[in-house]
């Protein structure tokens, strides 16, 4: 088997140890094995990668958007050429079955592609001026050096949406990358670096979240923040982007609604929602959770969907045939045992799963609870893993205001047959995202993002890059 490798930090174009030496152990989700070490900076490396960012800004934003893009669809080809050696990283730090892991390194390189492209758009105005001696210009310029912090679930594509909608923009960045997932990001930044990207432009460092965001957020080198996480984390961050004036773009939890009317086609519902649920063992921002079904087909839905997750195959991702790798740590099978518990005691009914498998690795029956009370914590706070929650309701406001509860807004799913229905959907369920009678979230050119409590700011489609541009006003008089 290809063997996993020491992660290092990248700093202004070198590939180097942390100062200390310090390193953080990483494990093997499916065999609970220490597999490889990633460096761990401190304030030290720190002060080195802003200084990389500073220098890298006035490089990289020098160089012509035509030229910034062609460098990026170098970096997206060197990745599509290494896909099957960086899936198995991914795989092996992370846990997702190694189809998963490759799908995710290829829609990376289009994702790097689609911005590269975007680069070529960041478009100024011309205002028409009062008089005929001024000429009113808007101009987009680039916002300056960005923090990006990302979490373990898609260690690739949490990364490629901020760090190509800054190069696109022309900022350099500092990517703090996950630690307990370090190796396939460190690919990904490889890839740029050997497709020739300037020094500085792009730094990756790991170490203590905290420790790096206290740090980089308040810095005068800093001038923009993207972080991918919890909501909790997420709004402490705004709260320190805000105390020092930084723009932010937080991508934070959610807890899909999945609303299926009487008149949905049952099959497409239950084959498309099954696959969405469990990929990655259900660690997705934008998993179905709360899966809303109208009373005529509730039954029929629910018996439907209990097969397929029962004909999901769970085992080590590396392995053929398998559909479902473990839980990406430990604190995730914690909680997912005591939310089902808690539920259960609530008077939800397990339809099936709910128990760890085996006891080494950190895998988890797909798991289905229905009828779970409102007041279940599973029904309040975002699972994070493979629990699917089927409850009923009857009236279509009824399902609108369970959609609607939580102060989370991301993603949310329907299916109905009914193109009023649709409509009434799109115009009321509180998300930032809809997709209806099938999944069509989360490709390069469309927004990605949360309202409420789920963040602001859209990492796709043509707003993403905007996050990393200014707008400057010219007057001219001649
Ligand atoms: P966590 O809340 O401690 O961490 C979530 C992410 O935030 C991690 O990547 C972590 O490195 C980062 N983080 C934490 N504190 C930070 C800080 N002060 N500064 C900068 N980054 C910080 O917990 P966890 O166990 O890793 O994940 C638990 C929950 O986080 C999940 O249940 C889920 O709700 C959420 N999460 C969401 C996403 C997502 O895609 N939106 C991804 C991973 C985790």
């Amino acid at each position: 088997m290809q063997n996993y490798q020491d992660t290092k930090l990248f700093v202004n174009g070198e590939w180097r140890d942390a100062i200390a030496k310090e390193t953080i152990p990483v494990s093997d989700p499916a065999t609970e094995e220490v597999i490889g070490q990633v460096a761990h900076a401190r304030s030290a490396d720190l002060d080195l990668a802003l200084e990389a960012a500073e220098k890298g800004f006035q490089v990289w934003r020098s160089i012509s958007p035509f030229d910034r893009s062609k460098l990026m669809r170098k970096a997206a080809d060197l990745l599509r050429e290494r896909a099957d050696k960086i899936a198995v990283l991914m795989t092996r730090e992370q846990g997702k079955p190694l189809a998963q892991s490759k799908m995710e390194v290829v829609g990376a390189a289009d994702t790097i592609d689609w911005f590269a492209e975007e680069s070529r758009r960041t478009y100024g105005q011309i205002i028409p001026a009062r008089s005929s001696s001024i000429q009113q210009m808007a101009i987009k310029m680039p916002v300056g050096p960005v923090a990006a912090f990302t979490p373990w679930n898609f260690p690739i594509n949490q990364i490629v949406r901020k760090l190509s909608a800054a190069l696109s923009a022309g900022c350099s960045i500092i990517v703090k990358a996950p630690e307990e997932t370090p190796a396939s990001p460190a690919e990904l930044i490889r890839a740029f670096a050997d497709a020739g990207i300037p020094a500085g432009v792009i730094n990756l460092v790991y170490g203590i979240p905290a420790e790096i965001s206290e740090y980089l957020i308040p810095h005068r080198i800093i001038r923009k923040i993207s972080f991918t996480g919890s909501t909790p984390v997420g709004k402490h961050l705004a709260a320190l982007c805000g105390k020092h004036m930084k723009r932010a773009t937080m991508e934070l939890g959610g807890h899909a609604p999945v609303i299926i009317c009487n008149d949905a086609d049952l099959e497409k519902a239950i084959e498309v929602t099954s696959l969405a649920k469990f990929r990655n063992a259900g660690q997705v921002c934008v998993a179905p959770t709360r899966f809303l079904l109208q009373d005529e087909i509730a039954d029929k839905f629910i018996d439907g969907f209990v097969k397929a997750a029962r004909t999901i195959k769970v085992g080590n991702g590396l392995e053929e045939g398998i559909t479902m790798g473990p839980l990406a740590n430990a604190r995730r099978i914690t909680t997912m045992e005591e939310m089902i518990q808690e539920a259960i005691v609530a008077g939800a009914e397990l339809k099936t799963g709910g128990k760890r498998i085996g006891n080494k690795g950190h895998f988890f029956e797909p798991t289905v609870l229905a009828d779970v009370p409102t007041s279940a914590e599973i029904m309040n706070d975002e699972p994070f893993g493979p629990v699917a929650i089927v409850n009923r309701f009857s009236h279509f406001d009824d399902a609108i205001a369970e959609a609607n509860r939580l102060p989370l807004g991301l993603a949310s799913y329907a299916f109905t047959s009914s193109v009023q229905t649709a409509h009434a959907l799109s115009k009321n369920v509180e998300a930032g995202m809809l997709t209806i009678n099938h999944n069509g979230l989360a490709i390069p050119e469309v927004p990605f993002g949360g309202i409420k409590d789920s963040g602001y700011g859209t990492e796709g489609g043509s707003e993403a890059v905007q996050a990393y541009l200014d707008t400057r006003f010219v007057s001219q008089m001649n």
